[in-house]
This record gives structure tokens, C-alpha cells and sequence, in this order.
């Protein structure tokens, strides 16, 4: 009898022709999540198994799988081989001492020479005769011992289904570049989309000496955090403290913000095509601040000459966008008070509303090329 964890694919098997890259690309996943845990990982027919991993060392394997998207479902259970006292046995060890229950039999084996209802059967009956605590409930069971019998002559029983991270196996939806502040949105939004499959590269832009090490410190957390859900990350730190110098110096103050989000979407389009990622990624919310209007998108959108950009948290309320943070472990990282640059020399007045004409007049008193130019030889990469 050897200790398994049983793990079921989400949305992959939708993909038919794709499937067997698809599953590649997952299996993949696993091992990078389980790095450092001893552990081995088989593939069977619709599932993958781990096995050979340290008893004590459990907690801390499911801690990891929780946050690998592309998994439906996993169970802790027991493998045995498909012979009915070795499944008994195994049924006994997944039972709770007392209560009701049901046994729920999937037989991938149709040499075997019982069917489904009668291994549910004779294994229920040998349950219920041992321990007189026991009951049978179809309807409302208190647990459930399911048992696997399988084409390769093994059997898995385990008694519960936890939930997986669901979504899509992350590098299956290509690469994108996401502009991560310290705030609460933008890691939400990284989330949202390696979910769907994509593969997450982070750039941060900062203005130090106007903002410190603290708040840059806090970044490089909020992308560990995002990296384990992603299978490991690159963050990419740029400087725009002279760009923001420029601008105050040379630009109406009220446009500080707008201009300085169509120097972050200009560099970050040029580092995702030099990284071959395909869309920039935002935290944007419709009408949540004032540079965060329809306007505002327009101004900052209009720079960008090839990419999409995906604001995946544009119908979101605040709310809604903390609880995902929360559960996905951002949040704290995300309230820590260290200033973002674009508090940086922010006017008492910021346009809301910028109309695209007089937001291009106020930016043509800029040497915008070598700006950018610029700032992307500030680039530092640390890889998370
Ligand atoms: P967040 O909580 O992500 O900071 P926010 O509600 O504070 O979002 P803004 O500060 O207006 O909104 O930023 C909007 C988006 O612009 C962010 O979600 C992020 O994608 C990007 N952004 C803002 N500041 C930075 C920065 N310093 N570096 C990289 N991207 C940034
Ligand atoms: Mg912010």
C-alpha cells in the first residue's frame, strides 16, 4: 500500500489535437512547482500520479500543486494492487471510524472480474461488518471511499476531492509583459491571466531616489508570491526618475500621470517584443482613479503600435479585486505603504479626462525617443 496523490486535469482535455503538448506543458508545471521535494510524477490515462515522496513532506507538495493552474481536482489516496483485499485493505485506512458512507467504484479495467457495483458492494459490505459504527447513506454520505481500478493492474482509494486552481496550464496561452506596481490590482491581474494559460514576465518601473529601496523591495515580493503560480518569473526594474524630471520641468503639471503611463507603455512594448511576449498586461479598473477613465486609456493605448493590451480587471469593483488578493496571498505584500512613482511629483490637479491632442502638444516638448531610449538602459532583470 503506497501513499499517492492523485491529480486530475482541468480544461485540457477540451484541447484534442493539442493534448498530448498540452499535457507535456503540465506535467512539466508539476515538476517545476515540486522543485527541491523528493517526489516522482506518473502519467495514467487521464490523471497524473505522484508517488515516492516522504509521508511528512505531504503538506507541504499539496501547499505547492494548489497554485498550479491546469489542475481540476487531486486527492490523497492509496495505491494498491487490483485485488480485492489489497483494495479492502486500502478502503479500511480512507474510512472514518464512524458515520455514514458510500463506496463509489471507477473501473478503467474491464478485464477485471468484478463491475463497478459489485467491487462498491462487497467492499461496502466488508466495511460495514467490521466496524459496527458504520452506515451506508447513497443520499447524504458522511464520506465517501472511492476506489480506481485501473488498466495497469493497480487500484487508487482515497476518500475526499479538493478543489484545484483550475484555469489553463501556464505557458499554453503564450507570454505576456505585465506592468506590476506595488499596488493591489496589478498582481490580481498577472494572476487572472497566467490562469488562462499565459506565461507572466513582470516590469516595474521606479523613481528612486524619490521613492526608496523599501518600495522596490516590496515588488520583488509581490512577484515571489506571483512566481509560484506561474512556475518561476522574470522581473524587469527600469528607471523613469528623468523622464519624470523632464516632465515636471518641462511639461504642465497636470499631465504628469498621463504622460508618464505613455512612457511605461512604450518601454514595456519595446522589452515584450524583445522578449517575444505577445500583449502587456495591466491592473487598470474602469473609473476606479481619476488617470483610470476611458480617456486616460485612450492617451495611454495610443502609444502602443503592436501589442494588446489585456486590463483583465476593467469590470471589477475594489472590493472584489481585494478579495482576489487576499486569496491569492498578495494582499498584505500589497497595503505595505511604500510610495509608487506615479506619486511622485503628482499635481494637486491630474486631468481626468485628457483629451489625446493636448496630451500630444504638452509631450512634443519632450525628447520622448531618447527618453525611452534612456530609461531601458536602466534595465535590471532579476529572475524570481
Ligand atoms: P495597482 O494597484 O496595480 O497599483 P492602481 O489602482 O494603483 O493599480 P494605478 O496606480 O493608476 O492604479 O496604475 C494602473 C496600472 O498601471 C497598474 O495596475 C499597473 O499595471 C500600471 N503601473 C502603475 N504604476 C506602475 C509602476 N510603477 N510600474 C509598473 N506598472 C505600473
Ligand atoms: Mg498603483
Amino acid at each position: 500500500m503506497e501513499k499517492v496523490i492523485i491529480i486530475r486535469y482541468a480544461e485540457i482535455h477540451l484541447k484534442g489535437k493539442n493534448r498530448g503538448w498540452f499535457e507535456r506543458v503540465f506535467s512539466v508545471n508539476i515538476e517545476k512547482s515540486l522543485k527541491g521535494i523528493k517526489h516522482e510524477v506518473h502519467r495514467q490515462s487521464g490523471r497524473y500520479l505522484i508517488e515516492n515522496f516522504k509521508e511528512d513532506e505531504t503538506e507541504k507538495i499539496l501547499g505547492r500543486l494548489k497554485k498550479v493552474f491546469g489542475i481540476h481536482s487531486y486527492s490523497v489516496g492509496l495505491k494498491v494492487s487490483s485485488d480485492m483485499n489489497e483494495i479492502f485493505a486500502a478502503a479500511k485506512t480512507v474510512s472514518f471510524t464512524e458515520g455514514t458512507f458510500k463506496v463509489e467504484t471507477h473501473r478503467a479495467d474491464k478485464t477485471f472480474a468484478l463491475n463497478s457495483m459489485q467491487i462498491s458492494a462487497e467492499i461496502g459490505g466488508r466495511l460495514l461488518s467490521e466496524n459496527k459504527k458504520l452506515k451506508v447513506d447513497v443520499h447524504e454520505p458522511k464520506f465517501i471511499v472511492n476506489v480506481d481500478v485501473r488498466e495497469n493492474g493497480t487500484a487508487l482509494v482515497f476518500n475526499e476531492f479538493f478543489k484545484g486552481a483550475g484555469g489553463m496550464p501556464v505557458g499554453t496561452s503564450g507570454k505576456g509583459m505585465l506592468l506590476i506596481s506595488g499596488g493591489i490590482d496589478s498582481p490580481v491581474a498577472g494572476h487572472m491571466i497566467a490562469k488562462r494559460g499565459m506565461n507572466i514576465e513582470c516590469i516595474h518601473f521606479h523613481s528612486y531616489p524619490y521613492t526608496n529601496m523599501q518600495a522596490r523591495e516590496k515588488v520583488i515580493e509581490l512577484t515571489k508570491i506571483l512566481s509560484a503560480y506561474n512556475c518561476g518569473l522574470r522581473l524587469n526594474i527600469i528607471s523613469v526618475t528623468h523622464i519624470q524630471e523632464e516632465i515636471h520641468k518641462k511639461c504642465n503639471g497636470e499631465y504628469m500621470v498621463t504622460l508618464l503611463r505613455r512612457f511605461m507603455m512604450r518601454i514595456a512594448e519595446r522589452l515584450a517584443l524583445s522578449r517575444g511576449a505577445q500583449c502587456i498586461i495591466t491592473g487598470e479598473s474602469l473609473a476606479q482613479v481619476a488617470s483610470q477613465t476611458v480617456e486616460g486609456m485612450t492617451s495611454s493605448n495610443s502609444v502602443i503600435e503592436k501589442l494588446p493590451v489585456l486590463r483583465p480587471l476593467c469590470g471589477f469593483d475594489k472590493n472584489e479585486i481585494i478579495e482576489r488578493s487576499r486569496a491569492i496571498g498578495t494582499y498584505e505584500t500589497s497595503i505595505e505603504p511604500y510610495e509608487d512613482c506615479c506619486t511622485v511629483f503628482l499635481p494637486k490637479h491630474p486631468v481626468t479626462r485628457p483629451v489625446l491632442s493636448a496630451v500630444e502638444e504638452e509631450e512634443s516638448k519632450l525628447n520622448v525617443q531618447a527618453l525611452v531610449d534612456e530609461a531601458i538602459k536602466s534595465l535590471e532583470v532579476i529572475n524570481i
